[in-house]
């Protein structure tokens, strides 16, 4: 075989069969041949890996706030682009909120687009928004190509996106099935927010009894009912509560079109070690006790928790509060999109998982949630997307280094294991800032 346009040899190769050493060839950007390492691909350039490092599909990461246009001085599809390709992500997907405007009609996603374009280095989507009063925009948007759409189910924290109400839920999931589409949903409810302490003070125990599980575990019974209910299909957003697993697992069990994701800062971090007034550690869901972190990890294991995804939410340092670190003022959100890999992965080969597991979380899942059918694996016919990993090496976060916007995030000075050592997007190295990203529809990438 001869003629590729790039060839990766490898000696250690993460495909879904699992990790091996094979021979990847890429011609006009898509991954043409994988072959076992004897094959002996012949390419007009060569990359030889050593053993110290595995090739990886890139990531896609389905769950990154990127706040352009509107609040642009949060994030921005310049930086977080950046450092989505310095952290192995080869694909993201916009969240329709924190923008202005939000991405709830086609004029909104043109505008965003428009704000996008020209500035990506890697390759970016965008969902749509569902809020009260735009069931007659969701057609458009999905036509538009939009991968889904999203509701609240409580307060979002900005006023130009508000939540629908649960009796809601079954038109919304109806009205998305008539056409093949997906809501994604962030599962908390708002009347047992309402009814829990309010977050206040610098007490991190405090602010996680302002957000307790019973919160998310009603509002995950309550899509579930409403997926069986109309048959539509439906996706909860950064699972924190383990307690919502077995339900989650019932209704899969029995045929409810229903998947999950959770995020690195729920299956690295732990209540019990979060500094009172470090505000860089409030999201919500928020991260809860260290044994609710391991049965997430347990929901990984079973397949009931489909992927893991940053949920990256930046916001200017003086909206953390940090000077004060008063959890009931601080915006809440984590920025982790650089680092996802080496945090999900040093915690993971802790408990005795592998690369391939990592794999199947970050690339392969949010890629099937997606309906991606060219990203996420190194297979033939996919996207030469790829990340090049050095598992073994250890760098402490340092936040200043990182690529996005404001230097804050909850795991800086941590240790952590795996580092990226380049990223590559159809075949071609991601070196600086060049934008060669493309902006993806559904179904025609
Ligand atoms: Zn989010």
């Amino acid at each position: 075989m001869t003629g590729f346009d790039l060839v990766f040899q490898a000696r250690r190769l993460v495909t879904a069969a699992g990790e091996a050493a094979g021979s990847v060839g890429v011609t006009g950007g898509r991954i043409a041949a994988v072959e076992p390492p004897d094959a002996r691909l012949e390419g007009r350039r060569v990359v030889e890996l050593g053993d110290d490092v595995v090739l990886l599909p890139g990531l896609v990461d389905s769950h990154v706030h990127v706040n352009e246009p509107g609040r642009t001085e949060w994030e921005g599809f310049a930086t977080a682009t950046r450092a989505a390709a310095a952290g192995g992500v080869t694909t993201i997907i916009d969240m329709p909120l924190n923008s202005i405007p939000p991405t709830t009609d086609v004029a909104a996603l043109e505008v965003k687009r428009k704000s996008a374009e020209g500035q990506c280095v890697v390759d970016v989507g965008f969902w749509g928004g569902a809020v009260p009063g735009n069931l007659g925009e969701l057609r458009a948007l999905h036509d538009a190509g939009v991968f889904g759409v999203k509701c609240f189910l409580l307060h979002s924290g900005v006023d130009e996106f508000p939540p629908l109400h649960p009796a809601d839920l079954d038109a919304y999931l109806a009205t998305l099935r008539g056409f093949g589409g997906l809501l994604i949903v962030h599962a908390e409810d708002a009347r047992a927010i309402d009814r829990a302490p309010s977050p206040h003070g610098r007490r991190y125990l405090d602010f996680l009894a302002s957000r307790p599980r019973t919160a998310e575990n009603l509002a995950i019974a309550q899509v579930i009912e409403a997926a069986r209910a109309t048959g539509g299909r439906a996706h909860i957003l950064h699972l924190s509560s383990s307690d919502a697993l077995p339900m989650l697992a019932g209704a899969r069990r029995e045929g409810v079109r229903i998947t999950a994701e959770t995020c690195p800062h729920y299956l690295a971090l732990c209540a019990e070690e979060i500094p009172d007034g470090a505000t860089q550690f409030k999201c919500c869901p928020p991260v809860r006790e260290a044994a609710n972190r391991e049965l997430l990890w347990q929901g990984l294991a079973d397949g009931t928790v489909d992927g893991v995804v940053s949920d990256h939410s930046p916001c200017p340092p003086e909206l953390k509060r940090l000077e004060v670190g008063d959890f009931g003022l601080a915006w809440g959100g984590i920025s982790s999109l650089e680092i996802g890999l080496p945090v999900v992965w040093t915690e993971a080969r802790r408990r005795g998982f592998t690369l391939a597991d990592v794999v199947r979380w970050m690339a392969e899942g949010p890629a099937r949630l997606l309906g991606l059918e060219r990203k996420g694996q190194i297979a033939v016919g996919y996207d030469a997307d790829l990340c090049v990993f050095a598992p073994d090496e250890r760098f402490v976060v340092d936040p200043a280094q990182l690529h996005h916007r404001h230097p804050i995030t909850p795991y800086g000075g941590r240790p952590e294991e795996g580092v990226v050592r380049s990223t590559w997007l159809r075949g071609r190295e991601l070196t600086g800032d060049e934008p060669r990203g493309r902006l993806l529809t559904r179904g025609e990438a």
